[in-house]
């Protein structure tokens, strides 16, 4: 026999458990779609089907994601965190730098949700 030991957990429940805990599938063909993934078991609390446990768990984010995340920051770091203050349109000499500087105050408000996003997405904690 294999490890019978392996770190399982309920799809319904809060249970987690070993292999050996879980109770014998019932109605597998019922249960269990096609190419969906075939369950340990029962969960012994509530018997609900049972996974192994997800070890590719996000606790090391990919470097493609955390690159990403480091490019959206150096983008933020360069926006203005401030609106710029609209009165300055009247000043016709102005008006065009504000112009862009209103541009980049709002492109930054548009990605801080997607970098927020990122972040989780990473496993960072999340904060505001
Ligand atoms: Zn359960």
């Amino acid at each position: 026999m294999s490890d019978q030991n392996k770190p399982v957990e309920c799809q319904n429940c809060d249970w987690k458990g070993t292999e050996d805990q879980v109770e014998e599938l019932q109605d597998v063909s019922e249960r269990v779609g096609p190419g969906e993934t075939m369950p340990v078991g029962e969960c012994p609390k509530c018997g609900a089907v049972a996974h192994y446990m997800d070890e590719s768990d996000p606790k090391t984010p990919s470097p493609a994601l955390l690159e990403a995340i480091s490019d959206l920051e150096a983008i933020l770091e360069d926006m203005p965190e401030v609106e710029p203050d609209a009165e300055d349109y009247d000043d016709m000499e102005g008006a065009s730098s504000v112009g862009i500087d209103v541009g980049r105050y709002e492109t930054g408000q548009a990605i801080k949700p997607v970098l927020t996003k990122l972040r989780a997405l990473a496993g960072f904690p999340t904060s505001a």
